[in-house]
């Protein structure tokens, strides 16, 4: 037996274990081809129905309808933060950003790059500690972008905020498929896949097709999603082997109950998590009650020359993983998805351990 440790990394991050046994044996012969599965052509039809099993999944976890398209791309959540503008952000419309944390801003200082933005709200002034609410969506808005957990300070939107007709798009890196949401809200949903989904190094967006024909036609060919959904993302060589792990991950949600139980069991996490910290003064929560994450769930200490003790001991007890971002400081506990019941009472028991010893 491997010991896995609870890894709390924000990402890439923990997996399935399910998935990984059985990456372990495809990665050297898929399905008794004598080929590994990162060695199958992608033109071949072992990949074709891989890919086929991979959207249709996600089709069926999140309720995609037929007028979506779903699409396979590189380049992360950054290179979306340049696709959505370029092909969006059409002459005389303005995109208009949600600013709650520090992708959103990325997002938004992207679109400026291509055209004309507006802020449509702000926490920035608050440390980005609460969820902003939209004040003003501009005319000709040609969407409202939003990121829907806010991975660095650890927010997360309860629900989609209401843009009316306006094409809601958001950037989902580190909560798709951690929850039911309602697709048909969006005009465009993305995500990297390195959180709840698999490994890094595809990216998944799913688009309201007739959004496509606002794309201009010159456009590089991979910044346009018109060329990824005319080829069904085959236009070039996709990232075979992390689709196939996606793949994998998806048969595992599937398996264990679908979103609804991933819900239940994020929320379960998360709130073991909470009260702990809540219930001991030593610990100071980041971001305001009604903004929490239940991805990433992030606090200070009371008295920050113990940082390092706290790490020493969360580390000792098999958690690794919980040093905050850089940019915040203090501590991130991210539990994705795969991240296990047993570990959230790991670090409950570490946490008051902790407490009490610096009462
Ligand atoms: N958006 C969110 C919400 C994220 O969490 C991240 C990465 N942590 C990014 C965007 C950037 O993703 P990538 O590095 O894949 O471009």
């Amino acid at each position: 037996m491997v010991q896995r440790a609870f890894n709390l990394s924000p990402g890439p991050a923990i997996l399935p274990l399910p998935a990984l046994e059985q990456a372990r044996q495809d990665i050297i012969d898929y399905r008794g081809t004598g080929i590994g599965v990162m060695e199958l052509s992608h033109r071949g039809p072992e990949f074709e129905a891989i890919l086929a099993e991979t959207e249709a999944l996600l089709r069926e976890l999140l309720g995609i309808p037929a007028s979506y398209k779903v699409l396979f791309t590189t380049g992360g959540a950054h290179q979306q933060f340049s696709m959505v503008p370029m092909n969006l952000l059409t002459e005389g419309l303005t995109g208009n950003y949600l600013l709650s944390g520090l992708w959103a801003e990325k997002a938004c200082d992207e679109g400026r790059k291509f055209g004309s933005v507006h802020v449509a709200g702000s926490t920035k002034e608050e440390g980005y500690r609460k969820l902003p609410q939209i004040e003003s969506i501009s005319r000709g808005a040609a969407y409202l972008h939003y990121c829907s957990n806010n991975t660095v300070i650890g927010s997360q939107f309860p629900t989609e905020p209401d843009c009316g007709d306006v094409p809601l798009v958001c950037d989902a890196s580190s909560d798709l498929l951690s929850r039911p949401i309602p697709i048909e809200r969006y005009g465009l949903i993305y995500a990297g896949a390195q959180k709840n989904l698999g490994p890094a190094g595809v990216t998944i967006v799913v688009v309201r097709e007739d959004l496509l024909s606002r794309s201009r036609d010159d456009l590089p060919l991979m910044m346009s999603y018109t060329t990824y959904a005319k080829s069904a993302s085959l236009f070039n060589t996709p990232p075979t082997f992390p689709i196939y792990m996606v793949c994998q991950v998806l048969r595992w949600i599937k398996a264990e109950g679908g979103l609804a139980e991933m819900e239940r069991r994020n929320e379960e996490k998360a709130k073991l998590v909470y009260d702990v910290l809540d219930s001991h003064a030593v610990f100071v929560p980041v971001v305001d009650r009604g903004s929490r994450s239940k991805m990433n769930v992030t606090f200070r200490l009371r008295d920050e020359s113990l940082e390092k003790e706290l790490l020493r001991l969360t580390e000792a007890r098999g958690l690794p993983g919980l040093k905050g971002h850089r940019m915040v400081g203090g501590f991130r506990a991210s539990m994705y998805n795969a991240f296990p019941i047993e570990g959230a009472r790991a670090l409950c028991d570490a946490l008051i351990e902790f407490a009490e010893r610096h009462r």
